[in-house]
């Protein structure tokens, strides 16, 4: 099998390159192209450990580059679509990326795989749902997204979905819920909080800190994937999550606690605009169709995540200075 895989340099992609490539092996790939246009959140250094294999190649571009894009899908036989703009708070002081990227970006690689009838597995977020105060979303559920970057990629999962009923090409859409992991940019809360607290900096609780998320290891989000990628079905949509739901208060003494601080170190810092107060995704189709769970447990994950932080500095301080010349932390 041979695969694209979009945005293979961020956080989540780099993840599953490293997985197809990794002693498992789980789809028994004979070649992975890396299509990333290395913005500020996409780093060569998430794929080093990948480099030296015959089997990778990297092109840096854009999705949106519509000649590029033509002359790289057609020799694939699926394409893995991670490429997005992705950090909410970037969305609300900047939306025109978000659209342009995750909607428009998204068209062009589907008019590309159309060509060659090549399979489409949308990577795509529980964030599309909108917030629910109790009860969990199934995949049937309305798509509700409040931020710009919810809604832009509420809309390319529509457009993705359009390209199965309009064309019938295989497209299978996942939504997952939050991520954590190693090689996280330091601007989500885990790394951000890991970071400030290991440099002995004091870190923002945004609100009250009673806004909930579901939180699950990337590996996690990457064997899901991948069971899609084998068994799942053209035309459906996979929720993806662990049904670790935490508030962020509660996930903030933890990260305290693994860092040896207190609340001391704790500012409050004015809630987010339109703030989701909770995002809860129904996974009982992954889990029954394709005999998917995940294997962290939220406590042990954490754990292995701030120690990965610690032990790799040389990673993300360069990333944390690069944040505080453009004043994003
Ligand atoms: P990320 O921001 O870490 O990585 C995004 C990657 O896409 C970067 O390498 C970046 O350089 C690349 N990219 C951005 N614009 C591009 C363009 N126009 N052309 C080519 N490459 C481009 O994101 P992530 O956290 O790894 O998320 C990956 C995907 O998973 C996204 O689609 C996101 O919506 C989805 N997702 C993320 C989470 C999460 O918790 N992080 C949860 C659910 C779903």
């Amino acid at each position: 099998m041979r695969i694209l895989v979009t945005g293979g340099a961020g956080f989540i992609g780099s993840c599953f390159v490293r997985m197809l490539l990794g002693t498992e092996d789980p789809l028994g790939v004979s070649a992975v192209t890396v299509l990333d246009s290395l913005t500020y959140a996409g780093n060569r250094e998430n794929l080093t450990p990948v480099a030296a294999d015959p089997r990778f190649e990297f092109v840096q571009g854009d999705i949106r580059d519509a000649e590029l894009v033509s002359t790289l899908v057609p020799g694939q036989d699926t394409v893995v679509h991670f490429a997005a703009e992705s950090h909410v708070d970037r969305s609300l002081s900047g939306a025109t990326e978000f659209v342009s990227t995750n909607a428009l970006g998204t068209q062009t690689l589907l008019d590309a795989a159309l060509r060659k009838g090549t399979t489409f597995l949308h990577v795509s977020t529980d964030e599309v749902y909108g917030s629910v105060a109790e009860g969990s979303w199934p995949e049937e559920h309305l798509l509700q997204p409040t931020s710009p970057y919810s809604a832009s990629k509420a809309c390319s999962d529509l457009i993705a979905l359009s390209y199965h009923r309009t064309y019938g090409l295989d497209v299978r859409v996942t939504r997952c819920s939050n991520n954590y992991g190693p090689y996280q940019f330091p601007e989500k809360i885990i790394p951000l909080f890991t970071t400030r607290l290991l440099e002995g900096l004091k870190v923002p609780l945004y609100g009250d800190g009673l806004n909930v998320r579901d939180w699950l290891h990337v590996e996690d989000h990457c064997h899901a994937l991948i069971a899609v990628l084998r068994a799942g079905r053209a035309g459906e949509i996979y929720n993806i999550g662990a049904g670790e739901e935490l508030t962020n208060r509660d996930l903030t003494e933890r990260l305290l606690s693994a860092c040896g601080a207190d609340w001391s170190m704790v500012h409050p810092a004015p809630d987010r605009q339109g703030h989701d107060l909770r995002y809860s995704v129904d996974t009982r189709k992954i889990r029954t169709e394709l005999g998917w769970a995940a294997r962290h447990h939220l406590a042990e994950g954490l754990e292995g995540t701030v120690a990965w932080y610690r032990d790799n500095r040389a990673w993300w301080e360069p990333l944390v200075r690069l944040m505080e010349t453009t004043a994003e932390r």
